[in-house]
Parts: structure tokens; sequence; C-alpha cells
């Protein structure tokens, strides 16, 4: 007999041939959330369990927000053959319990003597006699005594929901563009959730923007990178393009501008790294470069695709997400961002792609983006 934590996965994921794969990335993920706690994480009869660990709640938590789970119950495994012992657990297991419950048993071993209700009704009746506390209620009880009869017996009363989504990286690379406000890391951890291994790219403006603000920029890459199992942050210099543009390009469009050299060498870095598509965490009319028409001229330097998991969102659900995945607060700090350094009195918000395109004639593209990318450095967190 041993405690262990039980694993569930989306089962809509496990059809097919891609479930052995799934299966194999969920238990890396896990193993990798856990390793400094102890825990063995193993796959059997469809399942995932973890085991050994050296403190149950930690375990718990880390488990549950590893993406691809879909909830988790603490178990005892035991021997099923001895029926009696399985009996005795369960009644130590409700020991505590108020209220009303009901025994919820499932036999995937066929063979096994005592099919679902004779099982329920045994246990249910060993429990009430041990417990005078409880009443048995099958329609709305406020607890379940579970058992189930694999090759083994698993026995739990919790089930506690985890963070669901697929594991990181069986749903291929994307390159976020990570700012330090609110909105990009909310954005960088919905696409994460899909499966998607992400790497992302900032664009800092020294001296106009301070070094602090860039400690900022990482510390948010930090917390993404545990629920992405590790991220790397290429920080791109992006002052001499902010003052060329600036000096050279209307200034109702110097925002645009810049956006569309943040996209373009985002996308080279992308390339580079293997990725098919770019994240940013714009929302549609949240401010005047993200309008569907300048949202347009933005898109159209790229011929990646461009997600924006936040593009329907408000702004106080955002921070909803942010407050729970725990970015809010690095978030709020309230250090400088490039866009903010050089931004015009009037942006345009109806934005003509000739006049952009005109503006832009005026620099020299190429030079501005390799000077950017030699000076590129590259973080792992
Ligand atoms: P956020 O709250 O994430 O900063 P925002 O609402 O302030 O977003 P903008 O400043 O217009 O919006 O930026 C829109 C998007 O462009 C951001 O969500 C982010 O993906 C990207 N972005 C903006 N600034 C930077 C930067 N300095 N480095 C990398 N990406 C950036
Ligand atoms: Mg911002």
């Amino acid at each position: 007999m041993r405690d262990l934590l039980l694993v569930r996965f989306g089962e809509i994921f496990l059809k097919g041939l891609n479930r052995p794969y799934f299966m194999r990335a969920l238990v890396r993920k896990i193993r990798y959330a856990v390793k400094d706690l102890q825990g063995e994480v193993w796959m059997h009869d469809s399942r995932i369990f973890v085991s050994g660990f050296s403190d149950l709640e930690t375990c718990i938590d880390r488990v549950t927000h590893v993406f691809g789970v879909h909830s988790v119950s603490p178990a005892v495994e035991m021997p099923k053959e001895d029926f009696e012992a399985i009996c005795a657990q369960a009644v130590s297991m409700t020991r505590d319990m108020r209220g009303t419950f009901k025994v919820v048993a499932r036999r995937s071993d066929k063979r096994y003597p005592l099919d679902s209700p004779a099982i329920n009704e045994e246990v249910g009746y060993r429990i009430l006699q041990a417990n005078p506390d409880l009443k048995v209620d099958v329609h709305h009880p406020e607890h379940l005594m579970n058992i189930e009869i694999r090759d083994l017996a698993y026995l739990y009363v919790r089930e506690i929901p985890a963070v669901g989504g697929m594991p990181v990286g069986t749903n291929g690379r994307a390159t976020l563009l990570l700012s330090g406000g609110i909105d990009s890391p909310v954005a960088g951890w919905m696409i994460a959730k899909r499966g998607v291994q992400i790497n992302a790219v900032h664009f800092h403006s020294y001296p106009y923007t301070s070094d602090r603000a860039k400690e900022k920029v990482l510390d948010l890459a930090r917390k993404l990178s545990y629920s992405c199992c590790g991220l790397k942050v290429f920080v791109v210099p992006f002052t001499e393009i902010q003052l060329a543009i600036h000096e050279k390009c209307p200034e109702e469009y110097s925002t645009l501008i810049m956006r569309r050299y943040m996209m373009r060498i985002a996308e080279r870095i992308a390339r580079q790294e293997g990725c098919e598509a770019l994240i940013t965490g714009e929302s549609i009319g949240q401010v005047a470069s993200q309008t569907m028409q300048a949202l347009g001229t933005t898109d159209a330097v790229t011929g990646m695709p461009v997600f924006r998991p936040l593009i329907g969102f408000d702004k106080s659900e955002i921070i909803e997400v942010a407050r729970r995945i725990d970015t809010l607060e690095i978030s709020s700090l309230p250090y400088e961002d490039c866009c903010t350094v050089f931004t015009p009195r009037h942006p345009a918000t109806k934005p003509k792609l000739e006049k952009i395109l005109e503006g832009e004639s005026r620099l020299e593209e190429e030079k501005l983006i390799e000077a950017a990318l030699a000076g590129v450095e590259t973080i792992s967190v």
C-alpha cells in the first residue's frame, strides 16, 4: 500500500495515434515540475502517477499547473484481492467526514468477483457503521469515496481541478513579443497552454528605458517559464530604430512603423529558432495601434501567422487572468516601456498603408534590422 497522486488528462487528445506521444510528453513535463520534490513519475494503464514526493501539497500545486493535466487526486494504491483491507481503508479515509456521501466504484477489471454496485453497497455500509456523522445521498452527496479497481485498487476522496490545455511542445513553437505590460505575458501563457513551446523577444530602448525595465521583463519571463518549462528571451536593442523613426517618419505613424519593425525583427528571430508563429498581447481597439486597420498594417510585414489570443478580451478580463497566473504584480511595476518613450500626440487610428510605406522608404530598413540583430542578447530563464 502506498500514497500517490493520480493524474488525469484530457481524453480528447488521447484518441488515435497521437496518444503515446502525448502521454510521454506529459510525463516529461510533470517530471520537470516535480524534480526537486523527489517525485517519481510514470504511466501505466492509461494513467499517470506520481509517488515518493516529499510534500503532498507542493506536489499537487506543481502538477496542477502543468499544461495538459486536467485534474489530480491524492490516492492510496493497494492490492485489489483483499477486499476487507479496501473496506478498512475506505473507512479510515472517511473517518473525519460530516454530512452526506456516496461510494463510487469503477471496475475496469471485469473479472473482479464484486461488481460496482456490490462494492458501493458493501463499502457504503461499512462507512455508515463506522461514522455516525455521515448519511448516504446518491444524488447530491457532499463527499465522494472513489474506488477504482484496475490491476491494483485506487481509493481517493479529493479531485482537484488543474490548468488543462496540452503539454508544452506537442503543438510546435512560437515567438512571443513580450513587453513589460499586463497583456503580453497573458497572451504567451494562453498560447503555451495549447501545447506550444514559446520563446520571447523583448525590445529594449536603453538608455530611454532602464535596466530595471529589462529586469522586470526577465522577471515576467521567469514567471512564465514555470508553466512553459523554460524560456529563452531575446533582448533586442531598439534605440537606433526608434531614433531613426522619430527623426525621419511622420509623427502620427511612428508607433505603427515601430510596431512593424518589431514584427520584422521578431519574425527573423522566430525563423532562426524554428518557430512557426508570432504572439502579441493586442486586443481590438485597446489603443490607437490596435484598431483593426492598424493591426492590418502590422500583419502586412510578416509572412507568419500572428496569434493574438486576447483579441476579444476586455482589459478587466485580461487582468483577471494575469492575477490568476501571478504576473499581474510584476506587470504593474511602474517602469517605462519602449512604446511609451516616443508616443505621438495624435497617433493615426485609421492608417493608410501608402503613407506608412512612404515614411518607411526614408529608413535604411535592412541596415537597421541587421544592426539590431547583431546586438541581440540571449538569456535563458
Ligand atoms: P502590454 O500590456 O503587453 O505591454 P499593451 O496593451 O501595452 O501591451 P502595446 O504597447 O501597444 O500594447 O503593445 C502591443 C503588443 O506589442 C504587446 O502586447 C506586445 O506583444 C508587443 N510589444 C509592445 N512593446 C514591446 C516590447 N518593448 N518588446 C516586445 N514586444 C512588445
Ligand atoms: Mg505595453
